[in-house]
């Protein structure tokens, strides 16, 4: 097998660490695989360099940030080449632009445009292991880019692809994806496979074991990858098409986002473009707009809008909704941060109903407030009051039976036959 091994930065914290990469590496070749890898920084560094640059300015330009740091990746990538060699195995290197990762312009958030990988194609035949720094790339005019934190995930799934890998391992700290954060609720029980589909919703709802896009990635070219930790030999989680098995189950994971605020406003008028014109403008500034509700007006004068922006922009939002707001008419802007998004996931919910019902009432028996709702095919979210969402979280596990111990207890959702 043609296998592509992702170590993120705890598997390249240390010396010591990189060390023990190097030996699963061996051992993978041993057993009569071709293996690339593909490496993080050192856990840690992208946000020193990101600090070092801070105080300096409030505002460095993207291009400078990107050159910073693709530096990390580098360290690790030499550093891990190094210790194969050690081994006694030819290894070698290399930078995003050595291997041809070719991005967009748009500093520090670059998408991949193509791969063209000679280089790489080349140490294989020869029989060295190459090792490829993450998460950056190179324009066509050859700036430095990076692919947005947590890039090296995105890096590693492009590579498999345009190598037509069999598999793509991402090794991190845990054992693979679980049914919720297990910080929160011990009984969490490891997946042995997700669809992409539920990956990432829960990648993108704040579960951060994979990258959301690298998810995207991996479901357009079918590439199967596994998560699994480096620190042990468990087997960890596959990440794959859909499959049948998949629908049996209603809800595969429960996942919260804390770092979102909600901006409502009051008294907006009720007419044609309205929204248009608020969110218009919020997308001018690139801010990424989650969930919207706007309310009936009762009177058929006025309406209420809400909705979420990740809390990074909740200033600029902010401002932006005050200026439209003034110019439109609408009564008052409200900011709240102490909101949290309870999510639950699951591809059976095409086929079952009541999921919905469900998450209300097993909410409303804990006497926890909804603010907002908003479902796609696959998930249903609450919008609730931050100090709630362990709980949340908890309840909400253990009401769809996900828990280890208490994993027979059976759903009562009813399965929606098919024809
Ligand atoms: N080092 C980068 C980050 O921390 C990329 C990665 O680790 O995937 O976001
Ligand atoms: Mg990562």
């Amino acid at each position: 097998m043609l296998i592509v091994q992702k170590y993120g930065g705890t598997s390249v914290g240390s010396i010591e660490r990189i060390r023990a990469v190097a030996e699963r590496v061996a051992g993978t070749k041993k057993q009569g695989n071709e293996v690339v890898v593909i490496v993080s920084a050192m856990s840690g560094e992208t946000d020193k360099l990101i600090d070092l640059a801070q105080q300096l300015s409030q505002n460095p330009e993207g291009r400078e940030i990107d050159l910073l740091l693709s530096s990390g990746e580098r360290i690790s990538a030499a550093l891990t080449a190094i210790a194969i060699q050690e081994l006694g195995l030819p290894s070698m290197s290399f930078t995003g632009r050595q291997v041809g990762i070719i991005t967009s312009g748009s500093h520090t958030t670059a998408k991949i445009e193509r791969i063209t990988g000679e280089r790489v194609k080349k140490a294989i035949g020869k029989g060295i292991i190459p090792v490829i720094a993450g998460f950056q790339g190179i324009t066509a005019t050859s700036e430095v880019t990076t692919l947005g934190r947590g890039g090296s995930d995105l890096t590693a799934v492009a590579v498999a692809v345009a190598l037509k890998a069999d598999l793509c391992e991402i090794y991190t700290d845990v054992d693979g994806v679980y049914t919720t954060d297990p910080n929160i609720v011990p009984e969490a029980k490891k997946l042995d496979k997700i669809s992409y589909d539920e990956m990432l919703e829960l990648a993108s709802l704040g579960a951060k074991v994979l990258q959301a896009r690298s998810v995207e990635f991996a479901k357009i070219y079918g590439m199967p990858v596994v998560v699994r930790s480096s620190f042990n030999n468990n087997p960890g989680t596959l990440v794959v098409k859909e499959d049948k098995d998949m629908e049996k189950v209603v809800v595969s994971g429960v996942a919260y986002d804390k770092n979102q605020v909600k901006i409502t406003v009051i008294g907006v008028p009720d007419k044609p473009g309205v929204a248009a014109r608020l969110f218009n403008a919020i997308a001018g500034a690139s801010i990424v707009v989650d969930m919207i509700v706007q309310n009936i007006s009762s009177d058929g004068e006025a309406t209420d809008i809400s909705f979420t922006v990740p809390k990074s922009d909740s200033r600029k939002a902010l401002i932006i909704t005050e200026e439209i707001v003034n110019k439109l008419g609408a009564r008052d802007v409200k900011l709240r941060e102490d909101i949290a998004k309870v999510s639950v996931v699951g591809v059976g919910m095409r086929t079952h109903s009541g999921v919905a019902a469900k998450m209300f009432g097993t909410l409303a028996q804990h006497k926890i407030n909804i603010m907002m709702i908003g479902t796609s095919e696959i998930k249903v979210s609450c919008i609730i009051g931050s100090k709630h969402s362990d709980l949340a979280v908890r309840v909400l596990h253990d009401a769809f039976g996900l828990g280890e111990k208490k994993g027979k207890k059976q759903d009562r959702t009813k399965r929606i036959p098919t024809k």
